[in-house]
């Protein structure tokens, strides 16, 4: 749960961001950027903020801001159907990106809040520059931190499906509950 005012502040630091990573965007585009929580309530430190620029039953493209040090919590894209589920590539626009798979630990940079390390199995760590790129197979388990600076990055993906992901941490809910103040 976010106030209002919370997303409001969110809105324009992420807007500012992705202007200052050179990726033309409309004034009006602004509030259509969302801030998302993850029902965590502690946005600095796990959300992600999200411009949506096409999202059609087939395929979505995203810009994705992250303050520094915040964290878009560890999930996955699991099957839905017929479909194996979303295939996703990110290539990093602006400042450093960490990025964290499966696979061996070589976690350096990365930090999880003191407490959370339950919910962030994936330890194998890629620092990511701008126009570096990565795709992810559907069901691979991920997550990202924004560095000293934060990070612009870019999501391409197949049919977006966010609710239905799965998360590391039992506590996610994916849909942000925003209260008035
Ligand atoms: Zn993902």
């Amino acid at each position: 749960m976010i106030k209002r005012s919370e997303v409001k502040r969110a809105q324009e630091r992420a807007f500012a961001m992705i202007r200052r990573a050179g990726i033309p965007v409309r004034d009006e585009e602004k509030a259509a950027i969302a801030a998302a929580d993850f029902g965590l309530s502690r946005l600095e430190e796990f959300g992600a903020e999200i411009l949506t620029l096409v999202e059609t039953g087939r395929y979505g493209a995203k810009i994705i801001v992250l303050f520094p040090g915040q964290i878009l919590p560890e999930h996955w894209h699991p099957p839905v159907g017929d479909d194996p589920g979303k295939e996703e590539t990110i290539r990093a626009a602006w400042g450093d990106l960490y990025l964290f798979t499966e696979g061996p630990d070589t976690m350096r940079r990365g930090r999880i809040p003191a407490g959370s390390e339950p919910a962030f199995i994936c330890r194998r760590e890629l620092v990511m520059a701008p126009g570096d790129q990565i795709t992810f197979r559907p069901g691979e388990k991920h997550w990202f931190q924004g560095g000293p600076e934060g990070a612009v990055l870019y999501s391409f993906s197949s049919v977006v499906r966010d609710t239905l992901d799965g998360f590391t941490d039992p506590g996610v809910v994916r849909t942000t509950k925003i209260v008035e103040d």
